[in-house]
Parts: C-alpha cells; structure tokens; sequence
C-alpha cells in the first residue's frame, strides 16, 4: 500500500524503535505511548484490520504479542493490555493491522471503558444474532 505508514515502516522507508523482527512481522514502539513501553505488532504485509487477516498470520501475531507483554512483566509491568481496534468506529486511526501490547500499572489511572446493561430479551436476542453469524 502507497501512503501506509506502517507499510513505509515495515519496508524501512520510514524509522521505528524497534524491539522485534522475525519474517512475517515487526514489532516497535508506539509514538504516542499510552504508558513507557507500548508496543505496536504488525505484520510485514499490509491488511488493513483482522478483517481480512488471514488466520495463520493473526496466530502468529498474537503469539509475538504474548511474548512481548511477557517481556514488559519480566521487566516491571504488573499487567498489560493487548488490544486491536478494527474500524473508524473502534478508534482505529491507521489501516495497517496492528495489535497494541500496553504495560500497565497498579494505580496508573487509567480508566476502564463505560458499561452498559442488558434489558429484557435482549440478551437471548444478541446471541442469535451473534451465532447465526459466526
Ligand atoms: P489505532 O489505529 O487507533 O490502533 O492506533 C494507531 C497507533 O499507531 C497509535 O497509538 C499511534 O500513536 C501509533 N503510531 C502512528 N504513527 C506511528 C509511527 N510512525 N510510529 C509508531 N507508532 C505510530
Ligand atoms: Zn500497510
């Protein structure tokens, strides 16, 4: 992809911090760290969200982002957060896939997502929907 950053990244055409490399994927430091040490995974060839990744690759990326978050631990993380934001309206900002691995910490005040509750039907009704589409 022309104007992919992240493609731009993986081709070296553009710099990364980078902490990880292997044939299928590359592994840097987020810009704009939500705490020190957030890690971006992405694979070398561009898809644009988990959409339209193919299965062997999402497993192989997940299986870096695990060993990364095992790393952040190692090295003084009492948590993290691995994460992947599919679409405009998930917050996903740039369309290379990419799954976030973020260190967290006891009292870093982050805050938790808002909840919602589910009313009457509404639950059986969901997992029909869900089911029938998997
Ligand atoms: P999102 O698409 O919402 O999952 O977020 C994209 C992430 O990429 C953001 O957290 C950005 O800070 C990060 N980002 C954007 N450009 C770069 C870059 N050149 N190097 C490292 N991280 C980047
Ligand atoms: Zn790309």
């Amino acid at each position: 992809m022309q104007d992919c950053i992240f493609c731009k990244i993986s081709k070296g055409e553009i710099p990364c911090d980078k902490i990880y490399e292997d044939e299928i994927s590359l592994a840097f430091l987020d810009i704009n760290p939500v705490n020190l040490g957030h890690a971006l995974v992405i694979p070398k060839e561009h898809f644009q969200n988990i959409y339209d990744l193919p299965e062997n690759i999402a497993a192989h990326l997940i299986k870096i982002a695990k060993k990364i978050g095992t790393a952040l631990k190692k090295i003084g993380s009492d948590g993290t957060n691995i994460t992947t934001n599919n679409g405009e309206a998930a917050g996903q900002i740039i369309f290379h896939s990419h799954i976030h691995v973020i260190p967290r910490f006891i009292n870093d005040n982050l805050s938790h997502w808002p909840t919602k509750k589910y009313k009457e039907g509404e639950v059986k009704k969901i997992i029909e929907k869900i089911t029938q589409a998997l």
